[in-house]
């Protein structure tokens, strides 16, 4: 090893799931959202002054901070927004996890989290979910540098109640406690209503799921003045320009719209709701998914085995090599056509094997 190469950061960076593009597969391996964006986004776009992209844009993305306290009904000031979840999740790991003491999260999660704390060199401990997949509640009461729960969970695709959530959240308000909502809007109970009662709570959405706009990245959070600003002290110690132009204006367009994200949502969750008695059927078994995704394993076969003959009919999902979850597929809901293949395909492999 040459002597500079000592000095690099050495660090395991997060896999994201493949991106594989052939027109005719079906790519539901990264929870995509199979319906297009709100229909005055594609309007939007077509119709934009591109002498906008000359100038900076508005630091605190106004117009898109202005449209999420309207339709959520809370003061601009108390919402973060970043490219992604992602990034807004990484400022406050960056802002709010500074104690020697180790954030909890559980062992099987969203696997950024991880990643963040090593970056970020916060310490931290992974509390083992029971055998179920549930999170143990009394796993999350002792002392802690920071608390993050992801609900519902991913990959188990499990979601706890309001109660469960206040509970972690009341018995730890000398600690900062992220909900990561990722997937809240297909059937969770949001953590939205406890920010009134606790300035120790950071609720974070996405509008990579739900509204159909992964390629945008744009990602928010909810919570107490004093938290928000804090995370804005940090993120502008760092790159005060974060959201482009594009992602600001066609953000609030697709906030706009209630009526078409409350029909995608309902369309998704209707599918899902029949995937799981298809499944069934067919020997799966999973979890009460409250997400776009169900986390499935069958009776008899392998899940890996199923993996790849599913690849090589350019059908994608995603499989995780890890301990626990690894005879498990995370199977996002594709429209109706895209899930009758899959099924399809999974019986007629079923059948002659
Ligand atoms: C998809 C996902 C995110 C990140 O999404 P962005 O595209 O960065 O907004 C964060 N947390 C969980 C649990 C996710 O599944």
């Amino acid at each position: 090893m040459k002597k500079w190469e000592e000095k690099l950061r050495q660090i395991t960076p997060y896999v994201p799931g493949e991106q594989p593009d052939f027109p005719d597969m079906i790519k539901i391996n990264t929870n995509e959202n199979p319906y297009p964006p709100a229909p005055g986004v594609e309007k939007l776009l077509k119709e934009m002054d591109t002498k906008k992209l000359t100038l900076y844009p508005n630091p605190g993305a106004k117009l898109l901070v202005d449209e999420l306290s309207k339709q959520y009904n809370i003061a601009p000031e108390r919402i973060f927004v970043g490219v992604g979840s992602d990034d807004v999740l990484g400022m406050i790991f960056m802002t709010c996890f500074s104690s020697d003491k180790p954030i909890l999260f559980p062992d099987i999660t969203y696997s950024f989290y991880d990643v963040w704390a090593d970056l970020f060199r916060v310490p931290y401990k992974r509390m083992p979910l029971d055998e179920n997949f549930c999170i143990k509640k009394e796993d999350y009461l002792g002392e802690n540098g920071g608390i993050v729960l992801a609900n519902p969970n991913a990959p188990t695709s499990i979601a706890v109640g309001l109660d469960f959530i206040e509970d972690i959240v009341k018995n730890n308000q000398d600690s900062i406690v992220v909900v990561d909502e990722a997937y809240i809007d297909f059937g969770g109970e949001s953590a939205f209503p406890l920010l009134e009662k606790y300035e120790n709570l950071l609720v974070v959405q996405t509008f990579s799921k739900s509204r159909s706009m992964a390629g945008m990245r744009i990602g928010y959070a909810f919570g107490s003045e004093r938290v928000i600003s804090a995370i804005y002290a940090v993120r502008n110690s760092y790159n005060s320009y974060t959201m482009n132009y594009p992602s600001i204006v066609c953000g609030a367009e697709a906030l706009k719209d209630v009526a078409y994200f409350k029909e995608c949502t309902a369309k998704v969750i209707a599918t899902r709701e029949r995937m799981k008695k298809e499944l069934a059927e067919l020997g799966f078994s999973f979890p009460d998914s409250k997400t776009n995704f169900l986390f499935a394993t069958h009776e008899s076969v392998p899940a890996v085995e199923l993996f790849e003959m599913l690849r090589e009919k350019r059908i994608f999902v995603r499989y995780f090599k890890t301990p626990r979850i690894d005879n498990y597929l995370r199977i996002t809901i594709g429209t109706d056509a895209q899930m009758d293949r899959v099924v399809e395909v999974l019986k007629e492999y079923l059948e002659k094997r």
